[in-house]
């Protein structure tokens, strides 16, 4: 029998309104002494339009439960939410101290914390829109230092917008040929380095479709030799060197050689429990900075201490975003034996458990053991045709029951490394992909097994 859904829903989000109602009380009576403005909105209007939102808000997936594992979205955590909310009622602007006074310290105290994640103190940094910027923020500066060696590399596998913004910044931009497991190709790295003018190389730290790591320790050797500057994208996977010692052994070296790169993206809004709207880009030489003062205003020199407009391609950004990172590091501090570190393993143990179910029964197949917590796997079928129809059913089908995944379209020949006896039909196989980046993601595999079971039995096999 279906459970009965809940009356307050699977959430206690009200629960955390109460707390936001108590912490703006006291924010407005540490304001208390600017005379009394009389609000000049109309309450009742205001309230009939949110509840008419709300009603709009309920056509999405529910991104914030343990069975949508689609996109790669993971709830902000309350701490999070609450703090973002309380500083919009001051809406600070963190390009510049007058702007943004409380928060740009803050910003500045996470800043020193995400550096020294990686080993770098001092480091330079700020917080970004989303990890998109933060790249590109990198790769200008790469090209502001060697201008003679405009080209960018990065593999195949890479976020798709090093390209655009290769583009944007008018380099060419070479994508490097994967190895089997996803990785960048370093064999095919030497043959594009031995002729061709590479200014940056883009590691991918977890790449977004299979979760692969690229040889960062190894990249490191080739920048010592070739003298290209070696970028992380770290956007998704950054967070995950903090438990890299319980990692396999090729990603904890990789996950440790990050140290050595030039500079990092790292986005608290992928696995930093941050809401939308929070990346961040780390320099390991602080020197660099100098790149962005050529190009900031007078008017930021008024006071000794750093603006973070000084030091920022956006002029504008949210004080609310360094608010909501800087209470969570308060609360979940970046520590190796940490509850932020138990929880972000929890999402590994989930890829490694639903693997290990769909293992033990032969009707499914896993295309690669996790690395991280993304999982991609497939029914079985001898014709590729079929197989790609049947996991779209599934996918469908799985829907349906309220397990939310994501459509993966890969080569055939990848799909052939699991599935040895899959005949090419075709060129590409559509998989299924799992994205369990929920600490809960670990009770709920048993859970959403058992849907993808259920899914399964209800798509008809092939004649
Ligand atoms: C998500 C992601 C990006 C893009 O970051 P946004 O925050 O979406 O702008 C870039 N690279 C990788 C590896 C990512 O996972």
């Amino acid at each position: 029998m279906p459970a009965q859904p809940d009356s307050k829903g699977p959430w206690r989000w009200a629960e955390e309104g109460r707390i936001l109602e108590e912490a703006l009380d006291q924010l407005a009576h540490l304001f208390a002494e600017a005379p009394r403005v009389e609000p000049d909105w109309d309450a009742t209007h205001t309230r009939s339009v949110l509840m008419q939102l709300t009603q709009k808000l309920a056509d999405n997936y529910p991104y914030f439960h343990p069975l949508y594992a689609g996109q790669m979205l993971k709830p902000p955590h309350p701490v999070a939410r609450l703090a973002w909310s309380l500083a919009l009622f001051l809406n600070p602007n963190n390009h510049a101290l007058d702007g943004g006074r409380a928060t740009s310290r803050m910003e500045k105290e996470c800043i020193t914390k995400l550096g020294r994640l990686f080993g770098w103190d001092p480091v330079l940094g700020h917080l970004t829109g989303g990890g998109t910027l933060a790249n590109l923020e990198a790769l200008w500066i790469g090209r502001e230092l060697q201008p003679e060696h405009p080209a960018i590399a990065a593999s195949a596998e890479a976020h798709y917008t090093h390209g655009r913004m290769a583009r944007l910044l008018g380099v060419p931009f070479i994508p490097i040929p994967v190895d089997p497991e996803g990785a960048m190709d370093l064999n095919a790295l030497d043959a594009v380095l031995d002729t061709r003018a590479i200014g940056t190389v883009v590691a991918t730290v977890g790449t977004t479709g299979w979760g692969a790591i690229d040889p960062v320790d190894r990249l490191v050797a080739k920048r010592d030799q070739y003298g290209f500057r070696l970028h992380a994208d770290a956007a998704y996977g950054g967070y995950f060197t903090l438990i890299r010692e319980r990692l396999g052994g090729s990603a904890r070296q990789r996950f440790a050689a990050l140290s050595e790169c030039d500079s990092l993206a790292i986005d608290p809004h992928k696995h930093g429990l941050q809401p939308y709207g929070s990346g961040a880009i780390l320099f390991r030489d602080p020197g660099v900075g100098s790149i962005y003062r050529h190009e900031s205003p007078y008017t930021y020199f008024t006071s000794s201490e750093l603006h973070l407009g000084e030091i920022s391609l956006e002029c504008s950004r949210p004080g609310a975003a360094a608010a909501a990172l800087w209470a969570t590091l308060e609360l979940l501090p970046l520590e190796t034996d940490g509850a932020f570190a138990s929880e972000l393993w929890k999402s590994c143990r989930a890829a490694r458990t639903l693997a290990g179910y769909l293992r033990s029964h032969q009707a499914w197949v896993i295309l690669q053991e996790p690395e991280l917590d993304i999982l991609v796997f497939s029914i079985r079928s001898r014709h590729a045709g079929a197989l790609s129809r049947m996991n779209r059913s599934i996918f469908e089908r799985a829907a349906s029951h309220g397990l939310h995944l994501a459509l993966f379209t890969i080569p055939v020949g990848k799909a052939r490394t699991a599935l040895p006896d899959l005949d090419p039909d075709v060129d590409e196989v559509t998989v299924l992909r799992a994205c369990l980046m929920k600490a809960e993601h670990l009770e709920w595999c048993a859970r959403i097994f058992e849907h993808l079971e259920q899914a399964r039995k209800e798509v008809p096999a092939p004649e």
